[in-house]
């Protein structure tokens, strides 16, 4: 094992929005910090995953810096359509609230925050490092150790706080003892085939379709690249849908009268995602800080996963900030770190839960879900008050958490 190094302030793992950021938020301070990523470069700069960020996200973002490109690019969305029962319906929450949201590819977002943070301000980051542990975090001098891919030695990361951001298959989250944490999970007993078609969108909208076979939705991520689901078993085999099954259910489940066809294209992701909750309570233990999915898990139900990611990562990056300059808050930040991010974490998964019933209550077969559904997608349309509800908790625009 190669001799400890002189220490770094602040250990991150994980290169995901949750981790890249808290890690720019500290080099715009001047804080010395580390990213331990087990994947490379070019894969997390591809990995397809979340395009929907809320308007306060993005603001905080560009508060800190990281919204250039964002903001040139990303697409602004001002309505979402259901369709039920044969209608569509349209959900201008734009008209609303006079918010919006933005549309914008995670890898996009990923490739600009590495970027700003190793060649802009240069920032260390180790890539495809294998088998990383977090030792000591609950005393004073915690440290991190991985097999660097390169020597194939083991390197050790002394450090004064871990920001454990390795998302829901990391190791971070392990690292919190069984006895001082409650982990509480939400299995929904559904799955989603996720579908990515090199096709434009169908509509210039998030489209969401509740039929009795099943759910549908699009996501348009860009002009040549769209995202569909399909609900489908918990546990479904990805090859028990060829491609003809796959647009065949799509049209089905999301037709509806005057809407335009599906725009077809080559499937280029296909993959059965099991709908399951989380959520790590508290966040912290010592000197380890968990943020973005490591610490809670929020089904894609209703895109807000990254959104929490960087909800935390703001808070991460500011209050180690704070304690690391020396600030008189700086502790009580870091205290009050867990509970300022679960106010929004929870809420939002009460959010998804209700959406749950939504998307999939027409589909269980249950005359009486079916009718509390369609009256509940109904609502939206028929009360300004149901409808402004909507509208706040879609878009994450409560004053308060
Ligand atoms: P991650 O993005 O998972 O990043 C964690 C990083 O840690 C990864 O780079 C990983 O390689 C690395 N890592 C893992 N283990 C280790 C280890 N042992 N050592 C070192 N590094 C490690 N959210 C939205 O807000 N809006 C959406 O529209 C949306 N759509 C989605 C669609 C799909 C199909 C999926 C799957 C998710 C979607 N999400 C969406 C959720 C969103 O993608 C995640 O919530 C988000 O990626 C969480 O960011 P993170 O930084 O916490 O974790």
């Amino acid at each position: 094992m190669t001799p400890p190094e002189h220490p770094v302030p602040v250990v991150i793992v994980g290169a995901g929005p949750a981790g890249l950021t808290v890690g720019n938020v500290l080099r715009a301070a001047g804080i010395d910090c580390v990213v331990l990523e087990c994947e490379t470069r070019a894969f997390i700069e591809q990995r397809p995953r979340a395009g929907v960020i809320e308007e306060w996200a993005v603001h905080g973002l560009d508060r800190r810096g990281l919204a250039a490109n964002l903001l040139a690019r990303a697409e602004r969305h001002t309505a979402c359509e259901f369709r039920f029962e044969g209608e569509r319906h349209r959900f201008p929450y734009g008209e609303l609230t006079g918010r919006h949201h933005f549309v914008y590819p995670q890898p996009l977002l990923v490739t600009d925050l590495v970027r700003e943070y190793a060649d802009v301000r240069g920032g260390a980051i180790r890539f495809a490092v294998r088998d990383v542990r977090l030792h000591a975090v609950d005393t004073a001098r915690p440290s991190v150790s991985y097999t660097c891919p390169d020597t194939g030695r083991r390197e050790v990361l002394r450090c004064d706080f871990v920001a454990g951001c390795d998302g829901a298959r990391g190791v971070s989250r392990g690292a919190l003892p069984a006895a001082r944490v409650r982990v509480a999970r939400h299995d929904y007993g559904i799955g989603w085939l996720a579908l990515l078609a090199q096709a434009p969108p169908s509509a210039d909208s998030v489209l969401f379709g509740m039929h009795p076979d099943g759910f549908a939705g699009q996501m348009p991520r860009g002009p040549d690249v769209t995202r569909y689901y399909l609900q489908c078993p918990p546990g479904d085999d990805p090859d028990s849908w060829p491609k003809e099954h796959v647009w065949d259910q799509l049209h089905r489940r999301l037709a509806a009268d005057g809407a335009a066809p599906l725009v077809e294209g080559p499937l280029i992701e296909k993959r059965v995602l099991d709908m399951h909750d989380y959520v790590v309570e508290p966040m912290r233990h010592g000197r380890l800080f968990l943020a973005g999915d490591a610490a809670h898990l929020v089904a894609p139900i209703a895109a807000k996963g990254m959104n929490l990611a960087l909800h935390d990562a703001f808070l991460l990056g500011d209050a180690l900030t704070a304690h690391l300059h020396g600030s008189p808050d700086g502790e009580a930040r870091l205290r009050a770190y867990s509970q300022a991010c679960l106010r929004r974490v929870w809420d939002y998964q009460e959010f998804s839960q209700w959406l749950s019933e939504l998307y999939h209550g027409t589909a269980t077969g249950d005359p009486f879900r079916t009718g509390t559904t369609l009256a509940r997608l109904r609502r939206l349309f028929t009360s300004r008050h149901a409808a402004a509800a909507f509208a706040e908790q879609y878009l994450g625009t409560a004053e308060r958490y």
